[in-house]
């Protein structure tokens, strides 16, 4: 990916070969030889170049052999076979690290993990050991159906009580449901956004562009842009290193025909924050380091029903958004379609929470923003909800509480729009319009099952995966025993 911080980079590198060069020009200025060294080093960085091409392409076409050999592998119920093909995934993958070819190595482990009967542990593992960057890359790779299904489908940790399980209830895919009981009260989750921003008309010099919290000692992005605000350098540097970065106009912001300027002044006039969010969420995508890789997170936000055709104020905003990114990412416009921009803003309108971080002159807390949870995009909206939402010290964090008591097996659910006391028509046509679905909750639709997960069938499929672990283990590392019978034959 393309990326300002490369340029960046590749200038310096020059400045400091060019003093070199300048150097070595004082020791030798005869002009002949000059002229040869000169030809020589071309005609030595042309077949140097070739020869890298030569590679890579060699490298592409092997690593797609592969992948199309992962899908396969996938589909295929030879265990046996499906166990080798992870190990030989992974040595490729460690074999291309060794010789610095980071795009092949990255190729290699999303094909380890697409066939692993455990991506959850791969990937842990994986994070652990491997390059930030590559982990990073190695997870644009991965089939986002693939994550979903499989890294999800572990999510989110067996000691928040909670777990993410596929339902057979057409209407509802994943669900959030309890593993043990919660009494009334008990909070049980708290977490920060992956995806946060401002209502548009709120001042943004009062309010953090991170934690939203109301700003007192304000700290200025490091590019000094005007965009963005903080509360501390720590929010300041987590910011610039997910969404900023690309964001960041720097002293160009306070040029009215920039790019981003053009983009927040339509957002102030029109009051809309759709835009907005969905550049953040890109951004963090775009990002090659980011310091949080939310890639996976975007990639398993739900849109169930048929996207909706763009109509003129979206054509127009993703207009605005494409030349925003494309100054920092060159490839935006390759990656980016209306279609994709259409989807991304659809997922991200139906996830979207709005927090509350500061009271109205009234002492009433207001809305000051929408955010999107990664917990809180698994967990289905009820009109009659078993949870509470709050945020917890004046920021966007939110906490999770049991509105009654929870019962191992019961789906965790919270009202999306808040409790609301009005009729169910209103109510459903309401949240039809903030969060685009039809409510089928039982306060809505009672005469509709809903979702209930059987600790029973929990337990033994937690044992079969565990089982399905274990193999893998001996199978990638050898006993003494095995590895001597191993050398004889
Ligand atoms: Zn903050
Ligand atoms: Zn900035
Ligand atoms: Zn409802």
């Amino acid at each position: 990916m393309a990326y300002k911080g490369v340029a960046v980079a590749a200038a310096t590198a020059v400045a400091v070969v060019g003093t070199i060069a300048y150097l070595d020009h004082v020791r030798t200025s005869d002009p002949e030889y000059r002229k040869k060294v000169k030809a020589r080093k071309a005609a030595a960085r042309e077949a140097k170049i070739a020869a890298l091409a030569a590679l890579k392409e060699k490298a592409k076409a092997e690593a797609e052999a592969a992948k199309a050999e992962a899908a396969e592998a996938a589909a295929s119920s030879d265990k046996d076979a499906v166990g080798a093909f992870f190990v030989a995934q992974m040595q490729a993958g460690q074999e291309a690290l060794n010789k610095g070819d980071l795009d092949g190595c990255a190729t290699h482990f999303a094909n380890a993990v697409t066939v692993s009967e455990t991506p959850i542990d791969i990937l842990v593992y994986l994070k652990q050991s491997i390059p930030e960057e590559l982990f990073s890359l190695m997870v644009k790779k991965i089939d986002p159906e693939v994550l979903r299904d499989k890294y999800f489908d572990n999510f989110p940790g067996e000691d928040t009580g909670l777990r993410v399980e596929p339902t057979d209830i057409k209407y509802k895919q994943n669900c959030m449901f309890a593993v043990k009981d919660f009494a009334e009260g008990d909070v049980f989750h708290t977490e920060k956004p992956f995806l946060s921003a401002l209502l548009p008309d709120m001042d943004p010099a009062g309010y953090c562009g991170l934690c939203a919290i109301v700003i007192t000692d304000v700290v200025p992005c490091a590019q000094n842009c005007g965009q963005e605000f903080y509360c501390s350098t720590d929010c300041r540097d987590v910011a610039f290193g997910s969404h900023h970065a690309i964001l960041c106009s720097g002293a160009k912001f306070s040029d009215p025909t920039d790019p981003m300027a053009m983009l927040v002044a339509h957002t102030k006039s029109t009051g809309r924050k759709e835009v907005l969010m969905v550049g953040k969420a890109l951004a963090q995508v775009f990002n090659p380091k980011p310091v949080r890789d939310c890639t996976a997170d975007i990639a398993h936000l739900s849109f169930d029903e048929p996207l909706p055709a763009p109509n003129e104020m979206v054509k127009k905003e993703f207009a605005l958004l494409l030349p925003v990114l494309t100054a920092k990412v060159e490839q935006a416009e390759q990656i980016l379609t209306l279609d994709s921009y259409t989807a991304m803003l659809s997922k991200i309108k139906r996830n979207a929470i709005p927090f509350t971080t500061h009271p109205n002159p009234k002492g009433l807390m207001v809305k000051s923003g929408h955010a999107v949870y990664l917990a809180g995009s698994f967990m289905n909206h009820s009109c009659d909800p078993n949870v509470k939402i709050s945020f917890v010290k004046k920021t966007n964090q939110i906490q999770y509480t049991a509105r009654k008591a929870i019962k191992a097996g019961d789906e965790v659910c919270f009202a999306y729009n808040g409790f609301s006391m009005k009729k169910t028509e209103e109510r459903r046509a309401e949240l039809k319009k903030a969060f685009a679905f039809d409510c089928m909750c039982g306060k809505c639709v009672p005469e509709v099952p809903q979702p209930k997960l059987s600790m029973e069938h929990l337990e033994k499929k937690l044992a079969e995966q565990k089982k399905a672990t274990e193999n893998m283990k001996n199978k990638s590392t050898p006993s003494p025993e095995q590895k001597a019978e191993d050398e004889l034959e």
